[in-house]
């Protein structure tokens, strides 16, 4: 999630905490769709504050799991809030099957904690008939009891073993114990695009909500699917087994148009640019054609090569490379040797790489 598209909120136990700009649409569709039943503004309202409860449950189910994740000993970067729910980016997650169960569980239980607050409340503090209860509208009264029946929700639909929602989650881990994480990773994905197709064919019918969820479940099912292989097969590499040292080399005063002439005869994706001989940044393909839109072919290397790439180290393990340069904008970083440079590495030879290994395995 880039964050020039969220609204940050705060950074508590040093996880950034953001809004994606989406999150605008829900409280629009909420707007309209009352407006359209009749409502009153005050009605209005307390839909909006019963909507902004229920996400701050959400947030707090996604601490949950990663507050969990943190002391597995784990790393959390960003907690991000959807119209769909929550995203936390764990970017370093334990992998064994146990720690994995836990995480996974942390953040159904935060919202069975608060299921079980709200009806102490409202049930014994209050004295509440919960059986009587209208949901047809919110109101002040009935408000802590929707609560509860909406954080009941948010448990069981995230315990469906639809991979990569919690449950799936849980279901992967348990597998694990048992086969490979490569394997068990691969049963879950299949089990959770299953879940997927049912959820965007509901979804027609009943919540358009679901059809959204239904496809965030079967591309990320795929996507973590593809990661787990690509672990499996790159963990026996690093680095200097696929650096590229061969690459086209460019000074920093030559023109864009000299450059723009030999990319055309290169399979390389960019050139490294050297100034006095040193290394000095790298001069990507898109680097080069916004530089001809601006500039010109007269235009020099140096005004519009990126210079601030940070790299990689030779010695780093091939997969923590390509998650590294994955989440960056960059698909072609410098690899360093002790501050000294010793050749690039992109994410396209990454993968060529890993589908000749793979076919050859
Ligand atoms: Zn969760």
């Amino acid at each position: 999630m880039k964050s020039r598209y969220s609204l940050n909120l705060g950074k508590p136990f040093g996880i950034k905490v953001s809004v994606h700009w989406t999150f605008s649409l829900l409280i629009a569709w909420i707007v309209i769709i009352s407006i359209n039943q009749g409502l009153g503004l005050t009605q209005i309202l307390i839909h909006i504050l019963f909507v902004l409860t229920l996400f701050a449950c959400v947030v707090l189910h996604e601490f949950g799991h990663s507050l969990m994740a943190l002391k597995l000993g784990g790393k959390v970067q960003s907690i991000t809030l959807l119209p769909i729910g929550g995203i936390a980016n764990i970017t370093e997650m334990p992998e064994k099957a146990k720690d994995e169960f836990l995480v996974s569980l942390a953040g159904p239980m935060v919202n069975v904690v608060i299921a079980l607050l709200l009806w102490l409340y409202t049930d014994i503090i209050q004295g509440i008939d919960l059986a009587g209860i209208e949901y047809d509208t919110i109101t002040a009264v009935n408000f802590p009891v929707i609560l509860m029946t909406a954080n009941l929700f948010i448990v069981a639909f995230n315990l469906i073993p639809a991979f990569p929602l919690d449950g799936g989650r849980l279901f992967r881990s348990l597998l694990s114990l048992r086969m490979s994480r490569l394997k068990a990773t691969g049963i879950a994905k299949d089990i959770g695009q299953l879940f997927a197709i049912f959820f965007i064919f509901a979804g027609l019918f009943f919540n358009p909500f679901l059809i959204i969820i239904g496809f965030f479940v079967l591309l990320g099912a795929k996507a973590e699917y593809e990661m787990v292989k690509y672990k499996d097969i790159l963990k026996d590499y690093k680095v200097e087994d696929i650096v590229k040292t061969d690459n086209e080399v460019l000074d920093e005063n030559d023109s864009l148009g000299n450059a723009a002439e030999k990319i055309t005869h290169t399979y390389d994706r960019g050139f490294v640019i050297t100034s006095g001989g040193e290394y000095a940044g790298i001069l990507t393909k898109s680097d080069l054609i916004k530089g001809l839109n601006t500039h010109g072919k007269d235009g020099l290397i140096k005004d519009v090569m990126s210079r601030d790439i940070e790299g990689v180290s030779i010695k780093m393990p091939l997969f923590d490379a390509y998650k590294n340069i994955h989440q960056k904008r960059y698909d072609i970083v410098p690899v360093e040797d002790d501050g000294e440079f010793r050749g690039i590495i992109d994410l396209e030879s990454i993968n060529e790489f890993f589908i000749i290994q793979k076919a050859m395995s």
